[in-house]
Order: C-alpha cells, then sequence, then structure tokens
C-alpha cells in the first residue's frame, strides 16, 4: 500500500482529552477518530488490524466447531420483552422507534435474537449440539464511555452462543470455547489471565473472564501467590475465619457523637479502631430495604449482597429513603433497635465484635461497647464483604495479591435462563419437551485491539506483534528526490511484496518526519534506502528492540524471513 495514496492521519500533539496511551497513540497514529462520545471511526490502519484479529478468532471458532453467521443489530422490543429485559437492561440499551411507533433495541448483545432464531428452527435433540457466533457491532449508552475504543457506546464484539440437550454438553463446548479463547489473546500477543467471574445479570452458573494485565485497566484481579487462582475481584470469596475478640464485654452504652459520620470520624472521636467499628449501610434489594453490616475497615460487596437475595437490582438507598426507613440519616446507621420489616445482613467479621461501635439510629449518637452476638438481633451472616491483599486464598494455597486488568473475553454458562423465558425446548429421546441449555461467548474486538496498544508500545509509538500488525513492512524512500533512493525502495517493495504486507512511504516528506511517523504506526521491521542506495544498501530497523543494521539488497530476503519469523 502507497502511503500518499491511503488515509494516515498522524498527528504530532498528545490530545488533550485523550488519559491512557492506547488512546493517544491510536489518535495520534491515524487509527481512528472520535466522532462523538465513545463513538469511533477505525480509519484504514486499524481496519487491518481489525482484519487481523477477527481472522485470528473465526480460524479458532470454527476450529472450536462453531459456525458464523449475522444477526441484524435492530431487534423488536417483544424479543427483549419475552426475556424479561426490556426492563431490567436499563439506560444502557439503546431504544428507538420506527415510523409506526413500534419499539426497537439496538442490540446490546444477542441472546434474545438467537434463542428465538434456534427455538424456530430447532425441535429435537438430533440437532443438539449447536454452536453459532457473529463478527458485529454492537450498542451500549455506557454511562461512563471512555479511554477511547476501550469502553465505547458501539463497538465490535465477537459474540458465540451454543445450545445442548444436556450439560454435560455445555461443559464440554465451554471447555473447547476456554481454549480457542486462550488461542485467541496469545496468539494476538496479548499477556493475559482466565479468572473466575461474576455470573450477573446474565443469570448463569460457571463463568470466567479473559483479562489482559495492565495497570489502566478497570477491573481488580485477586489471585494467589502460590497457586493458578485467579478471581474477579467482583467474585471472590473471602474464607478468612474470624474468632471471637477476647475481652470482657461492657455494658452498652449510647454515646454523643455530634457530626461524626465516617467510619474514620467516628473510630477517630471515640478513640477506637476501625476493625471496632460497625459499618451500616441501608441498601435498596429490588424492591425491599436490607441493612447491610460489615467491620469498618472492611468494604461491602453489593454484588455479594445481590446473590445472597437472588436479587435483579442492589442499590444504595437514598438520602430520602433513608430517612424514611430508617428515621435517621445516613452516618448514623446501625442494627441496634431497626424497624421489623427491615431485614439485617452481615459479614462474617461483624460476628466476632466485641466492645464495638454501631450506629444508634438517631442523629449524633452511636451505640458503644455492642457485642454483636449478644446485641443485635435478628440477623443473617454471609459473606458479603470485598477480599483484600492478605487475605487467605480461597482455594487454601497462598495469600491473596491483587492486579489490574481489562477484560477482553467472557465465557458463561447461560443454562436455561434464556431458553425457559422464551420457550426454546425440544423433545429429547423419549418425546419429552426439555429447555435448550445454552452458553454464551463474547470477545471484545475493538477493545482487543486498543488492550494490544496498551501492552505494547514505548515513547515513540505503537510496537505491533506481528500477527496483528497492519503491515509487516514500513518501506521507506529517504529522500523522494534521489533516484537511487527511490528506485531502490521501489524495488524491495516489489520483491518483498509477494510474501509480506508492505506500507510504502512514497510521501515527499522529510526523513526525519518519516520516521517519526513510522515509529508511530509501529510495524515491526522499517527498510529505508537511503545514504548507500548506490550501493544497493539498505537499513532495517527492528521497531521492538530498536536494533539496526545494513544489509546488501541480495541478502534482504534473507534477512527479513529471518527478524519476522
Ligand atoms: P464491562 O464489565 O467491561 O462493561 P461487560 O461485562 O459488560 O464488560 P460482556 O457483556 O461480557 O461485557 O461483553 C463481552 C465483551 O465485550 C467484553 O468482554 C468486552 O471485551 C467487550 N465490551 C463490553 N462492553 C464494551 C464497551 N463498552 N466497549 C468495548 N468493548 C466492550
Ligand atoms: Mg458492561
Amino acid at each position: 500500500m502507497k502511503q500518499s495514496l491511503t488515509f494516515i492521519p498522524t498527528l504530532r500533539e498528545v490530545p488533550a482529552d485523550a488519559e491512557i496511551k492506547s488512546h493517544q497513540l491510536l489518535l495520534r497514529a491515524g487509527y481512528i477518530r472520535q466522532n462523538t462520545s465513545g463513538i469511533y471511526s477505525y480509519l484504514p490502519l486499524a481496519q487491518k488490524v481489525l482484519q487481523n484479529i477477527q481472522g485470528i478468532v473465526r480460524a479458532e471458532m470454527n476450529n472450536a466447531g462453531a459456525s458464523e453467521l449475522f444477526m441484524p443489530a435492530m431487534q423488536q422490543s417483544e424479543l427483549w420483552q419475552e426475556s424479561g429485559r426490556w426492563y431490567s437492561y436499563g439506560p444502557e440499551l439503546m431504544r428507538l422507534k420506527d415510523r409506526h411507533g413500534r419499539e426497537f433495541a439496538l442490540g446490546a448483545t444477542h441472546e434474545e435474537v438467537i434463542t428465538s432464531l434456534v427455538r424456530d428452527e430447532v425441535k429435537s435433540y438430533k440437532r443438539l449440539p449447536l454452536a453459532l457466533y457473529q463478527i458485529q457491532t454492537k450498542f451500549r449508552d455506557e454511562k461512563r464511555p471512555r479511554f477511547g475504543i476501550l469502553r465505547g457506546r458501539e463497538f465490535i464484539m465477537k459474540d458465540a452462543y451454543s445450545f445442548h440437550s444436556s450439560f454435560d454438553s455445555l461443559d464440554e463446548m465451554y471447555s473447547k470455547m476456554f481454549r480457542a479463547y486462550s488461542n485467541i489473546f496469545e496468539r494476538c500477543g496479548l499477556n493475559f489471565r482466565a479468572v473466575i467471574a461474576d455470573s450477573g445479570a446474565m443469570g448463569g452458573k460457571d463463568t470466567h473472564e479473559f483479562m489482559v494485565l495492565s495497570d489502566v485497566g478497570e477491573d481488580t484481579i485477586a489471585y494467589s501467590d502460590h497457586s493458578g487462582y485467579a478471581a474477579n475481584i467482583e467474585m471472590a470469596p473471602v474464607t478468612a475465619e474470624y474468632s471471637r475478640q477476647e475481652e470482657p464485654a461492657g455494658e452498652l452504652e449510647k454515646k454523643e457523637t455530634p457530626s461524626q459520620r465516617t467510619i474514620e470520624e467516628v473510630a477517630g472521636f471515640l478513640q477506637i479502631e476501625k476493625e471496632k467499628c460497625i459499618k451500616s449501610l441501608l441498601f435498596k434489594v429490588d424492591d425491599r430495604f436490607v441493612l447491610v453490616l460489615s467491620r469498618g475497615d472492611h468494604e461491602i460487596n453489593d454484588i455479594k449482597v445481590k446473590n445472597l437475595f437472588g436479587a435483579r437490582i442492589v442499590e444504595l438507598a437514598t438520602q430520602e429513603e433513608t430517612k424514611q426507613a430508617m428515621g435517621c440519616a445516613a452516618g448514623f446507621l446501625g442494627p441496634i433497635g431497626v424497624p421489623e420489616k427491615i431485614e439485617i445482613a452481615a459479614d462474617h467479621a461483624v460476628r466476632s465484635i466485641v466492645n464495638g461501635v454501631c450506629g444508634a439510629n438517631e442523629e449524633g449518637l452511636h451505640f458503644i461497647n455492642v457485642d454483636a452476638e449478644r446485641d443485635i438481633k435478628a440477623i443473617q451472616y454471609a459473606d458479603l464483604r470485598f477480599i483484600r491483599e492478605g487475605d487467605p486464598s480461597p482455594d487454601g494455597e497462598g495469600t491473596i495479591k491483587f492486579a489490574r486488568g481489562i477484560e477482553v473475553g467472557h465465557v458463561f454458562k447461560l443454562g436455561t435462563r434464556y431458553s425457559v423465558d422464551m420457550g426454546a425446548s425440544y423433545l429429547d429421546e423419549n418425546g419429552r419437551s426439555q429447555p435448550m441449555i445454552m452458553g454464551c461467548y463474547g470477545i471484545g474486538v475493538s477493545r482487543t485491539l486498543a488492550a494490544i496498544v496498551e501492552q505494547f508500545h514505548d515513547e515513540k509509538g505503537i510496537v505491533w506483534p506481528q500477527q496483528v500488525a497492519p503491515f509487516d513492512l514500513h518501506v521507506i524512500p529517504a529522500n523522494m528526490k534521489s533516484e537511487a533512493q527511490t528506485a531502490l525502495a521501489e524495488k524491495v517493495y516489489q520483491e518483498l511484496g509477494q510474501a509480506y504486507e508492505i506500507l510504502f512511504d512514497d510521501r515527499p516528506e522529510r526523513a526525519g518526519v518519516k520516521f517519526a511517523d513510522s515509529d508511530l504506526i509501529g510495524l515491526p521491521l522499517r527498510i529505508t534506502a537511503g545514504k548507500r542506495a548506490d550501493e544497493d544498501m539498505v537499513e532495517l530497523k527492528v521497531r521492538k528492540t530498536g536494533e539496526m543494521m545494513d544489509v546488501h539488497i541480495s541478502e534482504l530476503a534473507e534477512t527479513v524471513r529471518r527478524i519476522l519469523d
């Protein structure tokens, strides 16, 4: 490809609103442009990288036994009503109306469409298992679109769905997909990890996320320093054991704590450790209120709360709701003397507290000398807090450490979540109707592109792993006015063009500009026809290492092969 004929608008300046490296570099190197918040155009270089990633994805999906199809982005609301997600998906789902006033969603995901499709066509166990996938644009009106294409509102996803007549068959497909995903991210050159995840709103069971390790990742991975255990922090169970604090219990007493609301303030004011404080937060769990307790130095994990109650939605009660339900503002809430209709759930660690402190459900007052076992009534204990660094690993081996990750893929056993609601059933060997058992498997294709850049760049620009690079070679005549240089570069372009994808910089720019752009764009190998062109010598530069060498044209093909393969 001649550079003068394509469209690579590079920038010298770092765009002001791009916070992270991948976003900055993809803009600067002319790969992407924003149309509006969270919505991007992929320019020719990015399109090539996407095609390379998609090529790898297709090969691995086909190998796992899945067939490619292509489903509509525009989906009638009736399908989403059948699954119940028209209501539960919330404002992330983009909705629109046609000229007749019929409601539609722009596909945020395709469980509804594929389930209805397979439901209408597959009637017998003989047609199962069946695995289908597509690579398509998805729409999600994200609350905080950010980091460029890492979290967009319109993005490219590979989504696969499988249908089974037994859980064993689902397990088998899940393992195949798991292997395929590992292969895909390995072939993309990424440093990643598969972690145990939360099944969340999808409502299934087994699930793993594939995380690219990166400090800019929005997810925290809890992993064992001793074993292969790794889980999303949202999900990691806490197995720490607590024993009752050994001290004589004092008498429960109310203390004035004027305007001391936070755990820090209360602990400081009463001169006690945070571990002695009982944190009390009022949550709205679907349509009821639950007071959730943790130790003052622990964080309540709302996903665990959600799972404990099997709820669809869990959120902190608003100020008004808190006032109304508890008769007191947040900051002074506590588990003693709670209105009967409000349930209390506490993290296990709370149980061992003796001579602790909690809000008294009155403005400006706290209880001291709280003995959890003695004083808190009608309570259920469960694992409700976030795991912390230093906690024992849930698999019993080693202790927990944290790392940050970018979620690029997600494999998921859905079970019968959609098939039951949408009536997708088949006839088994005995002629009995059974709901299909399903799995779903997603990869953020455009997010993967950004994640690769996040892992592979230096101060000069992007450093593509060869498997996904938009071109293999960047061929540059240093001075377009020199006939020897342009002729030699043209010769290299012709001769190596059979075996490699080449970007040929035929622009009448200064050599310095071309070299800077070349480093920015990040192709694996640069070949320059420069001062020694009349000796038939070119200069090679390996982008990754910066290593340079002069090579005679007669040895070029061999040298390039050695470096690239
Ligand atoms: P996240 O927690 O990052 O919002 P998710 O759990 O909503 O992700 P899934 O519904 O599992 O994501 O979608 C499958 C894949 O699609 C994700 O693993 C991710 O790689 C990608 N993806 C999800 N949301 C976005 C987005 N807004 N922009 C780009 N890629 C996305
Ligand atoms: Mg999301």
